[in-house]
């Protein structure tokens, strides 16, 4: 991902670094270029367009243009805004001036932290809820993972698969164990109280042993529709979820970004956790989700493996672009 980009913006930026002087124009030159790369690469157009006009009116008002080494400034500019762009945040610890990382988890005290997955068919979903399972198990968390997506057998049977594959070949001081009611599987449309009901015996399975972080695996479908978004709506409303995380398809650029917000003016999603950023995509859905959605990129899926799941930096990203 990116690399197309990454050539486009140092092919920009390397223009005005060889200069010792720059002017406005040759600013606007190089975020013209700039603009296109960012299109070229299914970045949201609106999106596009202020990234550029910001890094514009920081350089005009920071006096690049008269400084002595104008071309690192800009690079510094132009790195601060893909941060921005990449819905980095950056706190600072008032004590020791530490920049304090953005958590990518909010555990509460007691337990179970209750996450809530959703996402489109095929996003990926249940193989994040796995990733996850393993990410928690690494870092000593007891895990339950619960299935409640009915409206299709086989979830069922997948997430008891990778429950048992966590369990076997992810090495941490954590566990996971599976939750899954397989009887109920029900027709399309049927399922929405069977998945509530499920929903609500897991987090009080959760409760009884007393495990740190509870899983809920949402029903999935290949379009969004109103009995997908009720279905979650009611599961929200019925188990109260601390976080909702949407998994979003990388691959599908513009139309990840259009149902993120979609499931965000529903629900309310805390975070989303884009899959196949291994992928040979264009990298729009991962420049554009935060500033459409108002809503962070905590991880990403980085291929098919259990151990595939990173969790997500924007800084990092940033300096990969830039290269
Ligand atoms: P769901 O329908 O949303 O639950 O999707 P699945 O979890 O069944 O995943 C759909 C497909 O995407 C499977 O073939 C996964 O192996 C694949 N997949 C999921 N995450 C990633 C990722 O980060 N990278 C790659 N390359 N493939 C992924």
């Amino acid at each position: 991902m990116f690399n197309n980009l990454s050539d486009k913006f140092e092919g920009a930026l390397r223009k005005l670094s060889g200069k010792g002087k720059i002017s406005e124009s040759n600013v606007r030159e190089a975020m013209e270029e700039v603009r296109e790369a960012l299109l070229e690469a299914d970045v949201h157009y609106e999106v596009a367009e202020s990234f550029c006009g910001n890094v514009l009116n920081k350089a005009v008002g920071a006096e690049v243009l008269d400084a002595v080494e104008p071309g690192q400034q800009m690079i510094k500019i132009v790195n601060d805004e893909l941060i921005e762009l990449l819905g980095g945040e950056r706190s600072v610890d008032p004590e020791t001036g530490q920049i304090i990382a953005p958590e990518h988890i909010m555990y509460v005290e007691p337990g179970p932290t209750v996450l809530m997955m959703s996402g489109l068919q095929g996003s990926g979903k249940t193989t994040t809820c796995g990733k996850l399972a393993g990410y928690l198990k690494k870092k000593g968390k007891s895990v339950m993972l619960c299935a409640a997506d009915l409206q299709r057998p086989a979830a069922v049977t997948q997430l008891q698969v990778l429950t048992e594959q966590v369990e076997a070949e992810v090495e941490g001081t954590g566990s996971v164990q599976f939750y899954g009611e397989p009887d109920k599987v029900a027709a399309y449309g049927e399922a929405v109280g069977v998945a509530v009901d499920v929903c609500r015996n897991a987090l009080k399975a959760a409760k009884r042993e007393k495990v740190d972080v509870l899983i809920l695996d949402t029903a999935g479908r290949l379009h969004i529709d109103e009995d997908l978004m009720g279905e979650l709506r009611r599961v929200n409303a019925a188990v109260m979820p601390h976080q909702i995380f949407l998994v979003i398809d990388a691959m599908t650029g513009q139309d990840a970004v259009n149902s993120a917000k979609a499931f965000n003016d529903q629900l309310e999603l805390d975070g989303v956790i884009l899959t196949k950023f291994d992928s040979d995509t264009r990298g729009g859905a991962a420049l554009s989700v935060k500033s459409v959605t108002g809503k962070p990129i905590r991880f990403i899926g980085v291929g098919e493996k259990l151990d595939n799941l990173e969790e997500f930096h924007a800084d990092r990203i940033a300096s990969r672009i830039l290269g």
